[in-house]
């Protein structure tokens, strides 16, 4: 069947509002064929959480002002009435495949990736090794995790050399008080009161020049109020590539440069702990391969590495040394992951759905006639924001080349999800409830600054139970 949808509008269901689903849907609407008055598009956003943003509000760190400021963007864009956005709603639970198929004449995913990936060493399922990708969840007040998160630990070992273990250490490390003037919930504020942490320790498997952080964030790491940063000589190893690296790419010479000043600038040039003025340290160490999380009583008790040397072409190999530090809690930061999606394929190897170009396969590798994918299900857990813009303009340039072929929705009416939805119970939200629910963390956050006179001002303090999320937008 092929689709005969001229006189009325293709139906389009996103699923997912983070970045990659709300950019999808906005470059959809302005796309030339759509603009160009050629096809009236209708889309209708669905999010499993009563609120929109996705990685932006369950993702983003809160001291992250700047990155959280991309919401005013997307905002503008569910703010001018073309795209219907429906939160609280599951894909595979409240809506099937088969619903959206017959409802929609097109279904792009766009769920992103929000577990972490596993690593498999001794002692990583002991009590106190956590996924660095939890601890965002709880420290950005997701709904569906537990609203205590133990910190009990002095010292901390986070793993990997990317933004999100320096989100994670940067958290970890920072005085709760620090934290106040951003939208942290109280549960999290109370927890990091709390914390008896004393030096936090961050683990890349290679080396300075082979971080994956960006130099912004890297730099923010000195901002951090009573909180020194430790460097080790021994740690600065810099073979051909580095070296190439260095001289080609700003990026890294940038960051290989504030490492530098950073070490020479040490108290000591041996790097030794304590040997600063502040409370806590924050300790960079490279050319670590994490190989056994030690235990005791089925705690964390330390963790076990080989010291790596560089390969030349800027990989690590193992030394055959191997080193032990002391900490009683484990973060891995070592990538996000996708989550499989009902009755669609799965690599489970890249964590994403088979695609080519956006055109999500089957099992036999062939193209699902009207089944997209946009952001990170896509194409995997890298990338900045904004890269995402690139992926969605791939994935709607799919779409609109296969617009004519499509098989057209069997109950494409405005109203059909609406009745679908309420058939089942399903308590939806709507764009007007996050408005509502909007307006009311924003007065939480008024309503504390009034109570803590002389206190910091805080924009907004957001609502953390998913009944509470609801029952705001409820008005
Ligand atoms: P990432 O940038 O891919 O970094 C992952 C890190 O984990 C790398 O250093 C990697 O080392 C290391 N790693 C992987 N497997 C490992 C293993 N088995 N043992 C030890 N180390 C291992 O991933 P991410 O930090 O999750 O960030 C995902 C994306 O979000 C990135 O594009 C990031 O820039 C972005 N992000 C941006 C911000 C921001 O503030 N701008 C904040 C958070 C995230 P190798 O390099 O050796 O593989």
């Amino acid at each position: 069947m092929s689709s005969s949808t001229s006189a009325r509008p293709f139906r389009v269901a996103i699923i997912g509002s983070g970045p990659a689903g709300v950019y999808a849907a906005d470059i959809l609407t302005k796309s030339q064929e759509v603009a160009g008055g050629d096809v009236e598009v209708s889309i209708d956003l669905f999010e499993s959480y009563p609120a929109p943003y996705g990685l932006i509000r369950y993702g983003v760190a809160p001291d992250h002002p700047r990155i959280k400021g991309i919401v005013n963007a997307l905002h503008k864009v569910l703010d001018r009435g073309d795209i219907r956005f429906f939160g609280n709603v599951t894909y595979g639970r409240d809506l099937t495949l088969s619903d959206v198929r017959a409802c929609y004449d097109a279904v792009i995913f766009a769920t992103g990736a929000i577990k972490d990936a596993d690593l498999n060493i001794p002692g990583i399922e002991l009590e106190g090794s956590y996924g660095g990708a939890d601890f965002v969840s709880w420290y950005d007040g997701h709904p569906d995790v537990p609203r205590e998160w133990p910190l009990e630990a002095k010292e901390i070992a986070v793993l990997g050399n990317g933004n999100v273990a320096l989100d994670v250490a940067r958290v970890l490390s920072k005085h709760a008080d620090d934290l106040l003037v951003t939208e942290i919930p109280e549960n999290v504020y109370a927890g990091l009161k709390k914390s008896p942490v004393t030096d936090v320790h961050v683990f890349g498997r290679r080396g300075p020049a082979q971080v994956k952080f960006t130099p912004l964030e890297l730099r923010e790491l000195s901002h951090s109020k009573d909180v020194d940063i430790v460097l080790y000589p021994e740690d600065f190893e810099f073979d051909e590539a580095s070296d190439e690296a260095i001289r080609t790419n700003n990026q890294v010479k940038t960051m290989v440069n504030t490492l530098t000043n950073w070490l020479v600038e040490q108290p000591d040039h041996h790097g030794t702990p304590g040997e600063g003025s502040a409370s806590r340290r924050l300790h960079l160490h490279f050319l670590h391969t994490p190989v056994e999380i030690i235990g005791e009583d089925g705690k964390v008790a330390g963790i076990k590495f080989e010291r790596n040397e560089l390969d030349g072409t800027g990989n690590a190999r193992g030394t055959g040394e191997f080193i032990d530090y002391p900490v009683q809690a484990v973060y891995r930061a070592i990538g996000y992951f996708g989550s499989e999606l009902p009755e669609l394929e799965f690599d489970a190897r890249r964590g994403v759905l088979p695609n080519v170009a956006g055109r999500v396969l089957d099992t036999d590798g062939n193209p699902i006639q009207g089944i997209y994918a946009t952001g990170w299900i896509k194409r995997g857990p890298v990338g900045l924001i904004g890269h995402t813009k690139g992926d969605a303009l791939e994935t709607i340039g799919c779409l609109l080349e296969d617009r004519l072929s499509l098989p057209a929705a069997e109950r494409p009416g405005e109203d059909e999800v609406v009745k679908l939805l309420e058939s089942r119970g399903v308590d939806y939200t709507t764009w007007e409830g996050w408005l509502k629910l909007d307006a009311h963390e924003k007065a939480l956050g008024e309503a504390w600054t009034a109570e803590n006179d002389g206190g910091p001002a805080r924009e907004r303090v957001k609502v953390v139970p998913r009944e509470g999320m609801i029952e705001a937008s409820r008005g």
